[in-house]
């Protein structure tokens, strides 16, 4: 899955600047003939736009997904309660069908409408499951992934008929009960968002979320870049003060008198396998919910370099309750020891929270 990152930041919608808990996702289709989600973009990314805004759109010739909101923002796009709980994403609908009126159509070439309507379910059953991921969201629950149309029959949205008018007119056989159960398959496959910096309005660096089963994210070299600055690395083992030989950065497991390693990149690689526990801790931390602000790599890295300095408890500490931008003031207090400020860890917090920002 592609993201590219277009937020509308002229749209009246992001300029409320309202945020919301997000609850559930609203699966739309555009409801004309029109495959490519930077027409969207362009139109919607004005002062002047009509009072609607989604969190994303889905290209209908290419299947990458365009997002146009922050996800935690409120947005316009199921009308109804459902502004206030639900993400929306817009799937853009083939160019060779001709609407006739309300959500009835005619369709020229139903090969080449099914090739577009395909690539579009695909690319959203792999963003449902990612943003189910990142906000703990059961996609089999009740009320939790609707279409359009049947957030109007839960009284939760106007009256649309989307996506399920488009699914049905052209036979496609897809359901949105067949989309649930997919998006729960695909949650348990790998989901890697990458960034194609293309867009034509906004584009920001998307999260770099590395592949990784179930969800659960590792370390990137960046990140493990960042921690060997700031710990010592020695070729040949050692007996550590504590009496454990020890080679590396820090590396204990499996360490005998004599070992010796080839270079510094090898000690990177063995301090890479050893912050997977560390990383575990922060995966650990978004699985129980205690950090609920949206994860990204870098945050990641940040996170997992601060456990592995100070600690779980104190990484729990940290981060539950607080949004992002708290957890980026906050992490500068973690600067003492022995009750004194010391200059290096003032460093490292000052160098993971510019990470955790950017
Ligand atoms: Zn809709």
């Amino acid at each position: 899955m592609e993201i590219v990152e277009s937020i509308l930041t002229n749209n009246p919608c992001f300029k409320a600047g309202k945020k919301i808990k997000v609850k559930g996702l609203m699966l739309h289709s555009v409801g004309c003939p029109q495959p490519s989600a930077e027409v969207f973009i362009r139109q919607w990314n004005s002062p002047n736009a009509a009072r609607a805004c989604v969190h994303a759109f889905i290209d209908g010739n290419t299947g990458k997904v365009y997002q146009t909101l922050p996800w935690e923002h409120r947005a316009w796009h199921g009308g109804g309660s459902s502004n206030d709980t639900h993400i929306g994403v817009e799937m853009c609908e083939p160019s060779c069908m001709k609407y006739t009126g309300g959500a009835t159509f005619v369709c020229s070439d139903r090969d080449a409408a099914m090739a577009v309507v395909k690539r579009t379910y695909d690319a959203a059953v792999e963003l449902f499951a990612f943003l189910c991921k990142q906000f703990g969201l059961n996609p089999l629950a009740d009320g939790v992934i609707v279409s359009h149309k049947e957030g109007h029959d839960r009284g939760i949205a106007t009256g649309h008929g989307d996506p399920d008018h488009l699914w049905n007119g052209l036979q496609s056989g897809y359901t949105m009960d067949g989309f649930r159960k997919d998006v729960n398959a695909a949650m348990g496959r790998t989901v890697s968002a990458q960034t194609a910096p293309e867009a034509s309005v906004h584009v920001q660096k998307a999260p770099d979320t590395p592949a990784a089963p179930g969800g659960e994210m590792f370390i990137s070299d960046k990140g493990v870049d960042l921690i060997a600055g700031y710990e010592g690395c020695r070729l040949e083992a050692y007996k550590c003060p504590a009496g454990v030989w020890t080679i590396g950065y820090g590396h204990t497991a499996g360490v005998n008198a004599g070992d010796k390693l080839a270079s510094e990149a090898a000690a990177k690689a063995l301090l890479k396998e050893d912050l997977k526990k560390y990383g575990g801790y922060v995966n650990n931390c978004v699985k129980k919910g205690l950090i609920t602000f949206p994860m990204n790599q870098n945050r990641f890295d940040a996170l997992t370099s601060f456990c592995y300095n100070c600690g779980n408890g104190n990484l729990q500490k940290l981060v539950t309750g607080r949004d992002a931008d708290t957890v980026a003031e906050k992490i500068l207090q973690y600067n003492k020891g022995g009750g004194k400020v010391l200059a290096g860890l003032t460093r490292r917090r000052e160098e993971e929270r510019a990470l955790f920002l950017s």
